[in-house]
């Protein structure tokens, strides 16, 4: 019994094979971050017939590389070069401007493709949900680093920094750091980089001096790695401020630093800098580190009706053992803090489209290494066949550039695996049209494609742009201008 079982898999693993071989493998990835790429990449390596069409929704590839990582971070961004290979690979094609969800559905997408990775990264937030939060001032950690970076959809936040001189950033991970830097580093330091023209010029003209960087938890906690956190407490002529008293160590905290050596460090570093003897009014700006405390309300101006003048917190402290297992509970002591700018920098969230089994909780497809699953009971063989999934649509909003290239290692090889096993054959059996059924239809809804050498006129332009003011490019940053160095 078990050999005729293991013939009949032989039997569907070759003809699956060699349905593949007379009709490529016609593979669609959608979202073209570092995730998209990484797949992509590992996709035409592991199979060399495959056709590999990446879609992205802005016509504008590389995802949050060009729209997340900082301005001052150029050595991150060299990524770039080598995406930019993958995608001039004669099997691979880039077609920006197609939103899954609007030019295309998922369902028809299935149909037109064995496989479709879904790797369209995490493009909403979380939400506090405390009163006043709609107040204007108040924005995410995401829509003022779109701001900065020049993405389409940043490009009309135009957040007032003139009318106050504080800012409160609700988070300590690494991208509330990003964004305190961005606020509080010289503009001078700042204009030789990419960030956007409108950003730097209103940074330039920011009545902005005291940034406070407020989290729940306390130092040995906090959620940034201390190479950003050296960087940001390095910033020229801005005083750092750290009430010592935080930094004490409970015997727990002693216990979760002593497994982790990056939050060791971070602790070290926000000890050094808190003994550091301030300047006495002499530097222009100021940096507050402010522990133990949980945003219970945000306050409205009275001068400026519907604006937000302040954040009420609550004072917290720590309850449970082991290491990332102590919670902050609210002490029922409250302060405020004034500010006319709040950042939240609480996390990114993914966002379902129609027909694609979702985890809500989680904010993430449910998946088994990479496979998609049709419901979150986490029953592995309970598969979509032919749908996968990679980065932070995955595994959730964390992780660097290079978390993405092992999680796409592992998305391609479980779609290996699949073809071996011949759990893909009811595709292999079919040709499917792939690409030219893809145009086809976008030609028939009037979607203008933009083409990697379409990006790579927007890409001469931003040089050419930028040369003139030395910096590395100056960003196109609405659609408009975006369509029109692509497509004219
Ligand atoms: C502010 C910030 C700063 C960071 N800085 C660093 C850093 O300095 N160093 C570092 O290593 N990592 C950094 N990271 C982390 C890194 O950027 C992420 O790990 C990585 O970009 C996640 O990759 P992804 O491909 O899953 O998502 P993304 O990079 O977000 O890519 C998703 C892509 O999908 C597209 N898309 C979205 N919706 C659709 C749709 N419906 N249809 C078609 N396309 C769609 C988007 O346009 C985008 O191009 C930073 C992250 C942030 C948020």
């Amino acid at each position: 019994m078990q050999n005729v079982v293991i013939l009949q898999a032989r039997k569907w693993f070759s003809r699956s094979l060699s349905s593949f071989s007379s009709n490529p493998l016609k593979v669609c990835v959608v979202g073209s971050g570092p995730a998209g790429f990484y797949t992509a990449e590992k996709m035409l390596k592991a199979h060399q017939q495959a056709q590999v069409d990446i879609i992205d929704r802005l016509p504008t590839p590389f995802g949050l590389v060009r729209s997340g990582v900082a301005p001052d971070h150029p050595e991150t961004k060299i990524v770039i070069n080598q995406f930019s290979r993958v995608a001039q690979h004669e099997q691979c094609s880039f077609l920006g401007n197609v939103t899954l969800g609007s030019s295309i559905s998922l369902s028809e997408l299935r149909k037109l493709y064995h496989v479709v990775v879904l790797a369209y990264g995490a493009e909403s937030d979380r939400s506090l949900g405390i009163p006043g939060e709609s107040l204007k001032g108040i924005y995410s950690a995401r829509e003022f680093v779109w701001w900065y970076n020049g993405h389409p959809d940043g490009r009309n936040l135009d957040p007032d920094l003139k009318n106050t001189d504080a800012a409160v950033i609700l988070g300590q991970g690494n991208v509330a750091l990003d964004v305190a830097r961005i606020l509080l580093r010289p503009t001078a330091e700042l204009a030789t980089t990419d960030i956007a023209n409108y950003a730097l010029a209103a940074l330039e003209e920011s009545s902005i001096r005291k940034v406070y960087l407020v989290g729940r938890r306390g130092p040995a906690q906090a959620a940034c790695t201390a190479k950003e956190l050296r960087e940001i407490l390095g910033i020229r002529n801005v005083d750092i401020s750290i009430q010592e008293v935080d930094l004490r160590l409970t015997p727990a905290d002693e216990e979760e630093l002593k497994s982790n050596r990056i939050k060791r460090r971070v602790h070290e570093l926000l000890s050094k800098a808190a003994a550091k003897p301030r300047t006495a009014g002499l530097n222009q700006r100021e940096l507050h580190f402010v522990f133990f405390r949980k945003p219970d309300s945000f306050q409205e101006s009275e001068d400026r009706t519907g604006h937000v003048s302040g954040v009420h917190f609550e004072k917290t402290v720590l309850k449970g053992d082991g290491p990332g297992k102590q919670i902050a509970i609210g002490t029922g002591e409250f302060e405020d803090i004034k500010c006319g700018l709040v950042l939240k920098s609480i996390g990114y969230k993914s966002v379902p489209v129609d027909g694609l089994p979702f985890d809500h909780k989680k904010g993430i497809v449910p998946n088994f290494r990479g496979r998609v699953l049709s419901d979150t009971s986490g029953d592995p063989t309970l598969l979509e066949e032919g749908l996968y999934v990679c980065g932070w649509l995955k595994r959730g909003p964390t992780g660097i550039v290079a978390t993405n290239l092992h999680c796409a290692e592992e998305t391609v090889l479980s779609i290996s695996e699949d073809i071996e096993k011949g759990m893909l054959i009811s595709s292999a059996a079919l040709p499917k049209p792939g690409r030219e059924g893809l145009l086809q239809l976008l030609q028939d809804r009037d979607v203008r494609i933009v083409s990697f050498s379409d990006w790579e006129k927007i890409d001469s332009e931003e040089k050419r742009l930028g040369s003139s003011r030395n910096k590395p490019r100056q960003k196109l940053s609405t659609w408009d201008e975006l369509h029109k160095a692509a497509l004219e």
